[in-house]
């Protein structure tokens, strides 16, 4: 069995706490040290009992608590060369804590197994991961047939429901930035999660966690909304919510027994 926090998620910043038995990883540090800290530690937790961090890129609301983390907490941090190179050069402080691993190879962190995958978006290297039969996918310019496999099976899903493609075509961003978000490296919109969730929860997803919401293009309303409809033309009924921005979330747990070595 494996449990999951969203501590906070958009662009913001974003982190999750994943269980499973003694072993936690964080994925994602993009918050203060001092959050994730106090955020543990309402879990009865320590830094020191976190097994590692994973990062899915080296975007700000991603890595901002990664300097802090590294001098205090000397915790490893499993990313992709690409990631590491431009995280090594942005945060030179977490230098000596950086573990590549091979997009696409799995590796294990203690007992738990982690698959990877590519995820275009605007950061070098970014990517998305499956732990045990929970699997990430944020910041996303679309879906690819590797994420579909690699995810194919996971119970859990926290998935980027980034935009509402309207809001971002009649709202107030430049014409630059609409393109950005709206590009193959930017981020998924309403539509496209509810077209993965689709799949996802056909293949045996039972929760979804709508993640990486735009402050200015989406309201949690919408994302809901867009995404439970797609779901219930189709039949499926799963519980889909929405990661909080600011606070942590409330815990999610699968109940499936996981892979082991
Ligand atoms: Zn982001
Ligand atoms: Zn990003």
């Amino acid at each position: 069995m494996s449990t999951l926090y969203t501590l906070a998620s958009g662009s913001s910043g974003n982190a999750m706490l994943l269980s499973q038995g003694t072993t936690h990883l964080l994925i994602d540090a993009g918050i203060s040290c001092r959050r994730i800290v106090t955020a543990l530690a309402s879990l009865g937790l320590q830094p020191s009992d976190l097994s590692g961090i994973c990062i899915t890129h080296s975007h700000t609301d991603h890595v901002s608590g990664l300097k802090t983390l590294s001098k205090k907490h000397k915790l490893p941090i499993y990313l992709s060369h690409q990631a590491a190179e431009e995280l090594s050069a942005k945060i030179p402080e977490t230098a000596p804590y950086l573990r590549c691993f091979s997009t696409s190879t799995p590796f294990y962190v203690e007992d738990l197994l982690v698959q990877t995958f590519s995820v275009p978006h605007d950061a070098a290297g970014t990517v998305g991961y499956r732990i045990g039969d929970v699997g990430v996918l944020t910041d996303c310019g679309y879906v690819t047939q590797e994420m579909a496999e690699t995810l194919f099976g996971v119970s859990l899903l926290v998935l980027e429901s980034n935009h509402d493609v309207e809001m971002v075509q009649s709202g107030p961003y430049p014409y630059y930035l609409k393109q950005r978000v709206l590009g193959d490296d930017g981020h998924l919109s309403n539509d496209h999660a509810a077209q993965f969730a689709q799949a996802m929860v056909h293949n045996g997803a039972a929760t979804i966690i709508l993640a990486h919401l735009s402050q200015d293009n989406n309201t949690p309303q919408t994302a809901l909304r867009t995404v439970c409809q797609a779901l219930e033309v189709v039949g499926l009924r799963p519980t889909v919510e929405v990661a909080p921005r600011d606070v942590m979330s409330r815990k999610y747990e699968t109940t499936e027994v996981l892979c082991k070595k």
